[in-house]
């Protein structure tokens, strides 16, 4: 179904739990989604993607090896360094940057066909990427997630496995620097309990749906002018 066909009718694509009439949208937008390794993002995602009906995730393209559980093409798309430099050299990102010594990019033209059939979008991306998209697609919305503390994040690293002393220590180390990066988001949700989280994104997509400058008010104002009710 396409979002910008229907301008009056309860929830669906592009509406979210909004009842009742809700204005035709011009198109879908971009949820950019950035926070220090080990926040949560990837938890936090999956039950807003639950939660808010009308929107999608971007699955990036990825040059790092599958964890145990992960699937090609619905965490990533799993590709060597040969073929995301060809991916890349062909425009095939909108984004892309090296995150940890693997490469991450995100498909152009998924995005490009969501946002046009009326889907918001999602991507879990870091902050270099945020920073690419805020040139490129400026109407995007930016939630950079933040840990309750740095001992919880440490704690939340360790119980993700993730790796020797050395990469914790490397991780939390940058986690200090990106926080500095917050300045150039629009929101700020703290991850302390997940349901909080996820229902403060969840409010923030709701708003953005209601913005002015993403509906079509000319149209059904003069609708509204001529019913003269
Ligand atoms: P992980 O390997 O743990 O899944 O992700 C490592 C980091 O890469 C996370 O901060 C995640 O947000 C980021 N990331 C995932 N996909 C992309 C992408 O397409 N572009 C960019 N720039 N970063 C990404």
């Amino acid at each position: 179904m396409n979002v910008l066909d229907h301008e009056s009718r309860p929830g669906g694509p592009g509406h979210g739990e909004c009842k009742g009439t809700v204005l035709k949208r011009k198109s879908g937008f971009l949820v950019v989604l950035s926070g220090p390794s080990g926040v949560g993002k990837n938890t936090v995602v999956n039950e807003v993607l639950r939660r808010v009906p009308g929107l999608r995730y971007s699955v990036s393209v990825t040059t790092r090896s599958p964890r145990p559980g992960e699937v090609d093409g619905t965490n990533y798309y799993f590709v060597s360094d040969e073929k995301f430099r060809m991916m890349c050299e062909a425009g095939e990102f909108l984004e892309w940057a090296r995150v940890y010594g693997h490469y991450y990019g995100t498909p152009r033209r998924y995005i490009e066909e969501a946002v046009t059939t009326g889907w918001d979008v999602i991507l879990d991306i870091d902050i270099q990427g945020a920073m690419q998209i805020r040139r490129s697609w400026p109407s995007a919305v930016f939630i950079f997630l933040l840990p309750p503390s740095l001992s919880e994040l440490e704690r939340r690293m360790i119980e993700r496995g993730v790796g020797d002393p050395g990469t914790k220590r490397l991780r939390l180390a940058s986690a200090r620097e990106e926080l500095a990066a917050i300045k150039d988001y629009q929101y700020a949700v703290v991850n302390d309990r997940k349901e909080d989280a996820v229902e403060a994104i969840r409010c923030i997509i709701e708003s953005e749906r209601h913005k002015v400058e993403r509906c079509e008010c000319a149209e059904f104002i003069g609708r509204l002018r001529q019913s003269g009710d």
